[in-house]
């Protein structure tokens, strides 16, 4: 397992009324830190080894009396993050000593510098795609990110909104005028599979006319905004809805004022809300778009939007509008690297079971975002679940319908992109003979001929 860590540096929009909020939990948060540096730096240290630096032993020496000095108005995991913030500080302190440098110990209530710096944990903030709630000791603050109006390219965009980084510790640094999250992304690798960088063997395998691989995507209206068959989550439907709302209710107030002025900021703030959707789009094809090289997909198929509508009853019109935006662009983007984006019938995507052994469809299958077969019992996120079916769909119905696309004799192959390698078939596609190899396995981390149904 091997993990990877970015620090994202993102600019908080903090609510001009919870400013004082952050400004009030930074006292009692410096007196724990400070209190934690005079524990840790005797009267007169002799020499590096005086300095105690272990978090542990300070932290079992001062937690409960600093809980009890702050009025326990501070969380629990900010009096431990203040207390390693100044082991941390010593221990630096010690290091450059060792090398000769000369050292101070560290003041955290030096004021000179108007700004400060607080660690939040996981347990004492909750990091969302497009905003951050922190605990101060007046309540909980929630803060949204402002976003860079190009996403694509972006720190933001490359760690923050995809889903295979998730946050880890961060901090909330106050810079004297204005508040940054400096976002810690996490990433672990190697509990999916990683599929060998493309050679020339592996290309022209890919391109080999009798393989097929399809990506196949769900596309949502809450949640994330595109689920893959191979696991993957983009965009966040949720947050994208709730800008609009707010979005809604600006607009609906500018309207109320009439004024010449009100009506141009009016129609500035439209043309920015739609840049705003556009590169959302943008964002979500080019993941799918990355995915789908990622995996060798030679077929991308989304659901066929106006059969959507069937299935999602009152699908909204700007929704109809983001996915076909993101089918559009995936289609762009892919056309180059002669990838096919097409698309297939939802029918029952939803409702049906994925597992190949079972052919179950019912609608209590799915509750939400909860997808447990009633029959099988196999249990999964029901927007992957959906996103494999459309897969299935796409391969069993278009690729192998004979009168469609020609798929050469007995030798054609064609699989499913997935989580965990791939799931084919082989020969006589009429039968709809799948077998799964739906599990970890090393040799479908090759490349695609290696991937096919022993
Ligand atoms: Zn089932």
């Amino acid at each position: 397992m091997v993990e990877a860590n970015r620090t994202v540096v993102i600019p908080l929009n903090v609510p001009e009324e919870s400013r004082s909020d952050f400004h009030r939990t930074i006292l009692p948060y410096a007196y724990c830190q400070q209190e934690a540096v005079e524990h840790c730096w005797p009267d007169t240290p002799k020499q590096p080894d005086d300095l105690q630096t272990s978090k542990q032993d300070a932290e079992d020496a001062l937690y409960d009396r600093l809980r009890e000095d702050t009025n326990e108005q501070l969380h629990s995991n900010l009096v431990q993050k203040a207390i390693k913030d100044a082991t941390s500080a010593v221990s630096s302190c010690k290091t450059s000593w060792e090398n000769g440098d000369r050292i101070s110990k560290p003041d955290f209530y030096d004021r000179e510098q108007s700004g400060y710096t607080m660690t939040y944990d996981k347990r004492a903030a909750t990091y969302d795609r497009y905003e951050a709630t922190f605990s101060t000791r007046n309540g909980t603050v929630t803060c949204r990110y402002e976003l860079p109006a190009e996403i694509e390219g972006t720190p933001y965009g490359e760690y923050v909104l995809d889903r295979r980084w998730s946050f880890s510790t961060s901090k909330l640094v106050f810079d004297g005028e204005r508040f940054w999250l400096h976002a810690v992304m996490q990433r672990q690798f190697g509990d999916e599979p990683v599929y060998a960088p493309q050679t020339d063997d592996a290309s022209s395998d890919t391109h080999n006319e009798d393989t097929h691989r399809v990506l196949g995507v769900d596309l949502n209206v809450d949640g994330a905004t595109a689920v893959t068959s191979s696991g993957q989550f983009y965009g966040n439907a949720d947050a994208l809805n709730a800008y609009r709302s707010e979005q809604e209710q600006l607009r609906g107030e500018l309207q109320q004022t009439g004024t010449r002025s009100a009506h141009l900021r009016f129609q500035q703030r439209r043309g920015t809300e739609w840049r705003y959707y556009d590169q959302y789009a943008h964002y979500v094809a080019n993941s799918i778009k990355q995915e789908a090289l990622r995996v060798h997909a030679t077929h991308v198929a989304f659901e066929n939007l106006t059969r959507i509508r069937k299935r999602i009853s009152n699908l909204p019109k700007f929704q109809q509008w983001l996915f076909k935006k993101v089918r559009k662009y995936t289609e762009y983007k892919l056309e180059q690297y002669g990838v096919t984006v097409d698309a297939t019938n939802p029918e029952y995507t939803s409702q049906g079971c994925s597992r190949t052994d079972c052919d179950c469809v019912d609608e209590d299958n799915r509750d939400g975002k909860h997808f447990e077969c009633v029959e099988c019992g196999y249990t999964v996120n029901a927007d992957y679940n959906a996103a494999k079916n459309v897969g299935f769909r796409y391969l069993s119905e278009e690729l192998s319908n004979p009168a469609g696309r020609t798929c050469s004799s007995g030798q054609a192959t064609s699989q499913l992109a997935l989580v965990s390698g791939t799931l084919s078939l082989t020969g006589d596609f009429a039968e709809c003979d799948w077998a799964s190899t739906d599990k970890p396995h090393p040799q479908q981390a090759s490349g695609s001929s290696s991937a096919r149904a022993q």
